[in-house]
């Protein structure tokens, strides 16, 4: 029996019929090329990370962690000057203290910003989670509370920056700007770091003492370059997505400017303690490790965002970004344009999960959602997306949005079986052939 035979029967023995193996492999040949330059991007990252940590002198005793109050505590402190190395920037804080993302972004915010400051989006509407946190959505401590405004420039109707718009928003209590770099639950494109700096260089161009900060969430080890290497100030994420490698439990990360980590970690912690406070606990290797792996798995997660718009582009749904499209995050949105294909989409994507593959996703009322959402995912860190997961608004056009992947194999396996569902259903286009 040769490989292929070999393969072909453990996808038989899993569910699938030759159709679909077939296909799967066709699509992924004609993806060579560009799989091999996800491999040599993730060389590039591996290497960062690598010589980051030598740089830092990462060593044994870094990976013990304390307890209490974690007076120097050596491993928190170099991991914090391997990820000020990665993104090229004077400090960093990594905290497992910092909850998740929106966490990451209200502490960015919340310490860089006084009563009286404008915080301004050049780039349209940010993140659901962020509109109470600044208080577009009234919320108890929002920014407004503080007294702190915001203002909001929309994308062009063609995706561009509407300078002018711009140019008439920055106002002198303009302190902050705040850009997302991935598109969230929008369609508007992913922001290179190219189009991040563009956009940089006109602002501090106005007005040169604004800070420039970046929602850097699923963007981390995309590109061989950060924002920060464009001109950002400071760039937030969180460890549960692409730097945190599958392993770190929790955290998140601010990577800039000296003052504006010292700022944040004085409201972490508080003010007088700031970094010198924060007790590891023991998660500090997976941290490390989780960041030695990130290039590697944000490499396999692109992978199958690709392989998943290439597939599904073949049975003509809309994708974005479209398969042959670069890519600046690791999000696939594809329109489903009927409810039951998002069920079949997400069942697919739950019956390859190394963990809880015999619940049924059902989709229901997410707090904060104006539509049912119905999510997949079976994954060894709760919630944590940069494991292969999808979820999807129940609404018009029924888009679902797919994401991570810690293997290539795996999230090979995951969309093969969204396939393999839709197929079972009946809902795949009747006049495409396999
Ligand atoms: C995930 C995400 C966030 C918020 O992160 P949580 O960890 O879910 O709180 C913010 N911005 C963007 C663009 C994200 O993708």
């Amino acid at each position: 029996m040769n490989r292929n035979d070999m393969i072909r029967d453990a996808y038989r023995d899993f569910g699938f019929e030759d159709a679909v193996i077939d296909l799967g492999a066709a699509v992924e040949e004609q993806l060579r090329d560009r799989f091999e330059a996800i491999d040599e991007r993730a060389e590039i990252g591996q290497i960062k990370v690598i010589r980051a940590m030598q740089e830092a002198r990462v060593s044994e005793a870094c990976l013990l962690g304390t307890t209490g109050y974690g007076y120097n505590d050596i491993g928190r402190d170099a991991l914090e000057t391997v990820y000020a190395s990665i993104f090229h920037t004077e400090d960093a804080l990594v905290r497992p203290q910092i909850t998740c993302g929106t966490h990451a972004l209200a502490l960015a915010l919340m310490s860089n910003l006084r009563p009286g400051d404008e915080l301004l989006s050049p780039v349209g509407k940010p993140y659901d989670t962020l509109e109470e946190v600044i208080g577009i959505r009234p919320s108890v401590g929002s920014l407004a509370e503080y007294g702190i405004t915001y203002a909001q420039v929309d994308l062009l109707p063609d995706g561009a920056f509407d300078y002018d718009g711009i140019r008439k928003a920055l106002n002198d209590r303009t302190r902050m700007v705040t850009i997302q770099r991935s598109k969230g639950y929008q369609t508007r494109p992913t922001l290179s770091c190219e189009r991040i700096g563009e956009l940089i260089r006109f602002i501090k161009g106005i007005r040169p003492d604004v800070l420039c900060m970046v929602d850097n969430c699923y963007g981390e080890f995309v590109q061989t370059v950060e924002p920060s290497d464009m001109g950002a100030d400071l760039v937030v994420g969180s460890l549960i997505k692409n730097p945190g490698g599958g392993l770190a439990p929790i955290g998140g990360y601010l990577a800039g400017k000296k003052e504006c980590i010292e700022n944040a970690a004085r409201r972490l912690t508080s003010p007088g303690l700031g970094k010198e406070v924060g007790a590891s606990l023991g998660v500090l290797p997976s941290l490390y490790q989780g960041l030695f792996l990130a290039p590697t798995v944000t490499a396999s997660a692109l992978k199958g965002a690709i392989f998943a718009a290439a597939l599904y582009e073949h049975f003509g749904f809309d994708c974005y970004p479209k398969a042959s499209e670069e890519r600046y995050d690791i999000i696939q949105a594809v329109t489903l344009e009927k409810p039951e294909r998002v069920l079949a989409f997400c069942r697919g994507i739950q019956s390859a999960a190394p963990v809880d593959a015999h619940v049924t996703p059902e989709p229901w009322d997410m707090p904060g959602y104006d539509a049912p959402v119905i999510m997949a995912a079976g994954a060894f860190v709760s919630g944590s997306s940069i494991e292969l997961s999808a979820d999807g608004p129940m609404k018009p056009p029924y888009n679902v949005y797919f994401q991570g992947g810690l293997t290539w194999p795996h999230a090979r396996l995951g969309i093969l079986k969204t396939i393999q569902s839709l197929k079972d259903s009946d809902l795949l286009p009747p006049d495409v052939s396999f």
